[in-house]
């Protein structure tokens, strides 16, 4: 397990500054499914300083796209459950395959574009200070 700056894909060094990615309910459902792969690196993810910016620019990007996402989901939606009900025919089954197809559509967009949110972006954490910080976290919950 290393600590990885998900910009430059380096190791950030114990005594860097870096900030800590907030582990949200995407980033444990993707790390869930490469455990389930076996292709889970279970790294640390930080974004070093000097790629703060670069990570601020393509986490505009990613909030900007996934909005695009979301819409292209729903037009899927729309235009395979509207078709067949302008033929004058609608399918339960085309129905459920069609949300079905939309809501992949967005998860797969979403997974291969995700820019995960940063804890903090005021203060930087000192990679050091954060291993501190969990090992103390560890010896109270043990
Ligand atoms: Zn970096």
């Amino acid at each position: 397990m290393a600590n990885i700056c998900i910009v430059c894909k380096k190791e950030v060094a114990p005594s860097g500054k870096a900030l800590k990615i907030k582990e949200d309910r995407l980033i444990r459902s993707i790390r869930a499914i490469k455990n389930a792969l076996h292709i889970a690196q279970n790294n640390k993810l930080f974004v070093c300083k000097d790629d703060l910016a670069e990570h601020n620019g393509r986490r505009k990007k990613f909030e900007k796209d996934s909005v695009v996402f979301g819409v292209a989901a729903v037009a899927i939606i729309l235009v395979m459950v509207g078709l067949p009900l302008l033929g004058g025919n609608f399918s339960i089954n085309i129905f459920l395959i069609s949300i079905l197809m939309g809501i992949i559509v967005f998860i797969f967009g979403a997974m291969f574009k995700y820019v995960p949110a940063v804890e903090g972006v005021r203060e930087f954490n000192e990679v050091k200070g954060v291993k501190e910080a969990e090992k103390a976290k560890e010896a109270k919950a043990g």
